[in-house]
């Protein structure tokens, strides 16, 4: 039996990752694919429950919906396909997705939704992709994927791939890593329209990292293969022992 797979992302249907990855995924499995009409880059994991969802079928398993990533994650897994995927894969995005971008990340988001959802997920990145190396990055998600299929998940737990853009020779190989941080910029900057109506550019420029040593962020720089487990559950357990000390009390 052909392992079913899921492919969702979050760069919509010209996105340049996802034929590459649909095709490397179909040598280990039966591929569907729903992904987002429009580019919904930073929609996080957003679902839409206050809209219809449209769908549009382009071919026997590959469809588009107007929705967000993680409604195509979640529509997909649980609607389109017959029977539940052994996996899901979303990407592969055009740019990184480390540290804090994984907060706004629709790729990351839809593999969330995925994770929450009970279904292994893998999201893939293809890190600053000047040279476009897709082909590298959906080797590395067709190989990540065998691993996942073998061994499974933990519960609760996705994993976050980045894949620095490099001929495939050129990958320095594969390490475990921790979120990095990402320093986004705090500026908006003011212009004026071609009717001279005010608008913002939020944030500036792109996000700089910070290569702390065991982070992704380090990884990518070592022209290595980034590989960091997620947990859906982001309670903070030493807070949740540091702050016993507040008198607690007095909020009721
Ligand atoms: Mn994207």
């Amino acid at each position: 039996m052909k392992p079913r797979i899921l492919v969702v992302n979050d760069d919509g249907i010209y996105g340049e990752g996802l034929r590459p990855l649909a095709k490397a995924l179909s040598s280990v499995g039966e591929v569907t694919v729903v992904v987002p009409e429009k580019e919904q880059s930073a929609a996080s994991h957003a679902i839409t429950l206050h809209k219809p969802i449209r769908l549009r079928r382009l071919g026997e398993r590959f469809f588009i919906i107007n929705g967000t990533p993680a409604d195509c994650a979640r529509f997909g897994a649980l609607y389109l396909l017959k029977k539940p995927p052994d996996i899901v894969v979303s990407g592969v995005n055009q740019g990184a997705n480390m540290g804090a971008d994984t907060l706004y990340s629709g790729t990351v988001g839809a593999a969330k939704e995925a994770c929450f959802l009970g279904f292994p997920a893998v999201a893939v990145s293809l890190v600053q992709p000047a040279e476009k190396h897709f082909d590298s990055a959906a080797r590395v998600a067709r190989e990540v994927t065998r691993l996942v299929l073998k061994n499974g998940l933990p519960p609760n737990v996705c994993l976050n791939v980045n894949v620095p853009d490099r001929p495939w020779t050129s990958l320095r190989g594969t390490v475990l890593t921790s979120l990095g941080k990402r320093l986004y910029g705090r500026q908006h900057v003011p212009r004026l329209d071609p009717r001279g109506r005010a608008y913002y550019w939020m944030a500036g420029h792109t996000p700089k990292g910070i290569p702390t040593p065991g982070s992704d962020l380090a990884a990518v720089r070592a022209g290595k293969v980034s590989i960091t487990p997620l947990r859906l559950d982001i309670t903070d357990g030493d807070a949740l022992v540091a702050l016993r000390d507040w008198r607690w009390e007095k909020v009721k």
